[in-house]
């Protein structure tokens, strides 16, 4: 039987008892004759617990050190993991991202892979040990410093790997049963959805569903790697992310497949700019100069008296300091009056492959926050995605409307496991 990838998220290891419950599952695969190689992010909070230590430590941590510090937190998980693996009589091999040969670019906390050499991990299998890679991690190609992918990268070294070891699936387990119409500790009625492509995932992991790294669902389309979200908890088949939910069988695809609400986002407007060519430029190439990631931008009508207009955009509540000294600094190219910015909303999405095919969706998506009260403060859309600006204390109401609205309410609630969703 052929190569399974496991990865393991940090609720999943988040104690020496669950770290055993693990490694029984892992020799189970095992015993049953598959290869295994598993990845593994850091147990619990760990990550959150050095980071903050990072910040009461220095105001402004360099990169390299964090990602030093960042990455002590998988060296642990993987040898406990190692070791609970051999009292179960299989023989498990730690390795870090640099060992089994994740080789990334030099970007600190945001670092792309670039290449794969995992000769030790493929003699590891080839040896009939399991190989247990640390997630989320790699060595830069140049400085030969460890880096690190970004929060939640571990999803992403799997799926890497997973392809490079040409395995025949990459698991991804974690503390729900699946992916989920909703964030199923937001909406208590979400259901575990059977299957979902590639670009439903993608449009879902980027509008805020946590239970995927956008980059390892790319990855993943990319290289055709088919990925299996389950529970550590349970044996329950879990939910398929693949290229084409309806191949090889008679089903059509359900109009949509979930709903997410993002809060990581501030709203900034730049109020009476001239209407006139040009200006949209100097503002984003002050912004783009700036590194701030835009999202949504909405310019409204000019008033006709006076020639002007606002425009306003949404980016990473992280950026927004950033981005508002940027137009400030080129208020004389740009010339606007005043700016404001608003941290306190939410992006509240409805994604699903049948909205190109079925007309109404909107009528539904709209009537469903409005009979809900939900003010809609910006509009967005893709050709699989509905996606509005609302303030957050509205955000669960929306979110809760619009499941019941398109009759994505399951019967019963959902069982959540385990409380961080890692
Ligand atoms: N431990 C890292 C984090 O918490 C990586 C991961 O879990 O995917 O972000
Ligand atoms: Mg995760």
């Amino acid at each position: 039987m052929g190569l399974v990838v496991q990865k393991y998220g940090g609720s999943s290891v988040a104690d020496a008892a669950s770290i055993r419950r693990v490694a029984r599952r892992i020799a189970e695969t095992k015993e049953a004759g598959h290869d295994v190689t598993v990845i593994v992010s850091a147990m619990g909070d760990t990550t959150d617990e050095l980071n903050d230590l990072a910040h009461k430590v220095s105001p402004n941590p360099p990169g390299r050190e964090m990602d030093m510090l960042l990455t002590a937190g998988e060296r642990i998980s993987m040898a406990l993991l190692a070791m609970a693996i051999h009292d179960l009589g299989h023989e498990a091999r730690s390795y870090t991202g640099s060992q089994a040969g994740l080789i990334t670019d030099s970007a600190h906390g945001r670092a792309r892979i670039i290449d794969i050499t995992p000769g030790r991990i493929q003699s590891a299998i080839a040896d009939g040990a399991i190989p247990i890679v640390a997630g989320f991690q790699g060595v830069s190609h140049d400085s030969k410093d460890v880096t690190t992918l970004g929060r939640g990268g571990s999803d992403t070294t799997a799926v890497a790997l997973a392809v490079a070891l040409k395995a025949e699936v990459c698991e991804i387990y974690t503390d729900v049963d699946g992916i989920f119409t909703a964030d199923p500790r937001a909406v208590g009625r979400a259901h575990k959805v059977d299957t979902i492509s590639y670009d439903e995932m993608l449009e879902l992991a980027a509008v805020g569903a946590k239970v995927l790294h956008l980059r390892c669902v790319e990855f993943a389309r990319r290289f055709g790697m088919p990925i299996h979200v389950r529970s550590t908890f349970s044996n329950a088949t879990g939910t398929w992310v693949v290229a084409d939910p309806t191949e090889g069988g008679t089903m059509e695809q359900p109009i949509i497949s979930g709903v997410a609400a993002d809060l990581n986002d501030a709203k900034i407007t730049i109020v009476s700019v001239k209407d006139e060519p040009g200006v949209a430029a100097a503002i984003f190439r002050a912004l783009a100069k700036a590194g701030v990631n835009i999202d949504m931008i909405v310019q409204n009508v000019s008033a006709q008296a006076t020639g002007r207009t606002d425009v306003t955009f949404t980016c990473p509540t992280a950026d927004m300091a950033r981005a508002l000294q940027a137009l400030f600094d080129a208020r004389d190219e740009i010339d606007f009056e005043t700016l404001t910015s608003d941290e306190d909303i939410a992006k509240v999405s409805l994604v699903g492959a049948g909205m190109r095919s079925n007309p109404g969706v909107s009528a539904t998506f709209f009537s469903a926050l409005s009979d809900a009260g939900v003010n809609i403060e910006m509009i967005s859309t893709s050709e699989i995605r509905i996606s509005v600006v609302t303030s957050a204390a509205a955000a669960p109401e929306a979110l809760r409307a619009v499941h019941t609205a398109f009759g994505l309410d399951a019967d019963g609630e959902a069982v959540v496991y385990a409380g961080t969703g890692r």
